[in-house]
C-alpha cells in the first residue's frame, strides 16, 4: 500500500519504469509473493493508487498480475477491446485528479476477441454498438491489401495496436 506522500513523490515516468519492471517479472515468472489478508486490512485507511490502467475484460490478461501490483496499487477500468468512453474518461479523471495517480496507460493484447469481433463485424446484441468503437482503428487500414479477416494474424495485430493508439489519442 502506498501512502499519500509516497504517492506524491512520484512522476508518470517513475510510475511507467515501475510497472515495466513489474511486467518483466511476470513475463519472466518471477512474481511478488503478497499477503492479500493483510494488505486489505492496510487498505481499509484509503487508497493512493499510483496509476490507471485501461484494459481489455480478456480473462488471460489479468491487469495487477501483468504489472506485478497487489492491493491499492492501481486503478483498473476495463470493457472488452480496452476503448475510452464517458464513464472510462470519468473513472481516469477521478483516479488522477482526485485520488493523485500519476499515469493513464492503455493496455491491449495478442488475440484479443473484440479486435476479432469488429474486424468480422460480428452482431449480436450490446455488442454490435460496443464493437463500433473498435471500427476507426480498422478503417485506418483501408489501404492494406492483405486479408481483413480475423484470421489474419498480423491484421489482427495491426488493429489491436491502432485501436490502443487511437484511445489514447481520444484520451
Ligand atoms: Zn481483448
Amino acid at each position: 500500500m502506498l501512502t499519500k506522500e509516497e504517492q506524491d513523490k512520484l512522476t508518470p515516468d517513475t510510475v511507467l519504469e515501475l510497472l515495466k519492471e513489474g511486467n518483466r517479472r511476470f513475463v519472466s515468472g518471477t512474481l511478488t509473493i503478497r499477503d492479500h489478508s493483510q494488505q486489505i486490512r492496510d487498505a481499509t485507511s484509503g487508497q493512493y493508487p499510483k496509476a490507471i490502467i485501461l484494459s481489455c475484460v480478456d480473462s488471460r490478461v489479468p491487469v495487477e498480475d501483468v504489472f506485478d501490483r497487489g492491493i491499492g496499487d492501481l486503478f483498473v477500468a476495463r470493457v472488452a477491446g480496452n476503448f475510452e468512453n464517458t464513464a472510462i474518461l470519468g473513472s481516469m479523471e477521478f483516479a488522477c485528479k482526485v485520488s493523485g495517480s500519476k499515469l493513464v496507460l492503455v493496455l491491449g493484447h495478442e488475440y484479443c476477441g473484440a479486435v476479432k469481433g469488429a474486424i468480422d463485424n460480428v452482431e449480436l446484441g450490446n455488442i454490435t454498438p460496443m464493437l463500433k468503437n473498435i471500427r476507426p482503428a480498422i478503417e485506418h487500414f483501408t489501404e492494406y491489401e492483405g486479408d481483413k479477416t480475423s484470421k489474419n494474424e498480423e491484421f489482427v495485430h495491426m488493429v489491436a495496436e491502432q485501436s490502443v493508439r487511437g484511445t489514447i489519442k481520444d484520451i
